[in-house]
């Protein structure tokens, strides 16, 4: 089985460029390719240091250059002056997707929503941040799934809310619903969600939680896509190895069935890159 990662961190600034040896760790772990997150922009200096935006989509470009397997998305604040020309030269430069955290406003800011009706209309994802976010301020209240009902409004918009929004995954899976109930009343207009099972769960929620996500009786078989937030200068080998074992064993408990198992832990991928 193919298995694929939507969720990798490049965290570190300054550091060696070496896909090299992200692609033998990511080996070592039973992993094939994924999504490579850019460094992180200005508003997240306790990540690290903060990087101007042609070095970090440089970068990121730099990492995923003749390594088809590794899909570059620019970490976007989209509530900088600039965003809707970053989106621009991020688009043209070959990013494939962005990646964005609501760390200070709600997914609804009147600037966030311009930008992201450019990355909507340049026919690229955005993978976001939801559920609690460890960054020791106030953030909750942009983060939980309910929130990202505005992207009703961004139309034909494909999203991914990352960590099933642990602990608020009922919610989430909810708000999945009823982006699935705008599709029929809204046509191809609507917004397209995709659920990113990115840790976050805490190991006795996770259970829980892929059976809710998995057995709602919501159409998901096409979209949730395996994650695993790891840095790409460090890929964690042993850490991914346990989760991916973790989420094969309770799948194979609850009976999910193995065309649907297989879309979750590769296919799903490119559904959420190049969509449909
Ligand atoms: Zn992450």
């Amino acid at each position: 089985m193919i298995v694929t990662d939507c969720h990798i961190h490049l965290m570190t600034a300054g550091a060696p460029c070496d896909p090299g040896a992200l692609n033998a760790r990511m080996q070592q772990a039973g992993i094939s390719g994924g999504i490579l997150l850019s460094l992180p922009p200005a508003a997240f200096p306790f990540l690290t240091p903060p990087t101007a935006f042609p070095r970090r989509l440089e970068n990121v470009l730099d990492w995923t250059r003749h390594q088809p397997a590794l899909h570059p998305f620019f970490w976007i604040d989209p509530t900088e002056p600039d965003a809707v020309e970053q989106v621009a030269q991020c688009v043209q430069a070959g990013i494939e997707g962005f990646k964005v955290i609501c760390n200070h406003f709600a997914p609804g800011d009147s600037r966030a929503m311009r930008t992201f009706r450019c990355i909507a209309s340049a026919g690229r994802p955005i993978l976001f941040h939801s559920g609690i976010l460890w960054d020791g301020m106030v953030s909750s209240p942009f983060n939980r799934p309910a929130e990202f009902e505005a992207l009703l409004d961004v139309p034909r918009l494909r999203f991914a809310l990352a960590h099933i929004a642990w602990p608020w995954c009922d919610e989430l899976i909810a708000v999945f619903g009823k982006f699935l109930n705008a599709a029929s009343l809204r046509g191809s207009e609507a917004p397209v969600m995709f659920v990113d099972t990115t840790p976050g769960t805490p190991e006795i929620y996770r259970e829980d939680a892929l059976h809710k996500l998995f057995f709602t009786g919501y159409p998901v078989e096409h979209r949730v896509v395996f994650g695993l937030d790891c840095r790409a200068e460090n890929y964690d080998v042993h850490w991914s190895r346990i989760w991916l074992e973790r989420d094969r064993s309770i799948l194979a408990k609850l009976k999910v069935d193995p065309a649907t198992a297989e879309a979750y832990f590769g296919g799903n991928l490119d559904r959420f890159i190049k969509g449909d």
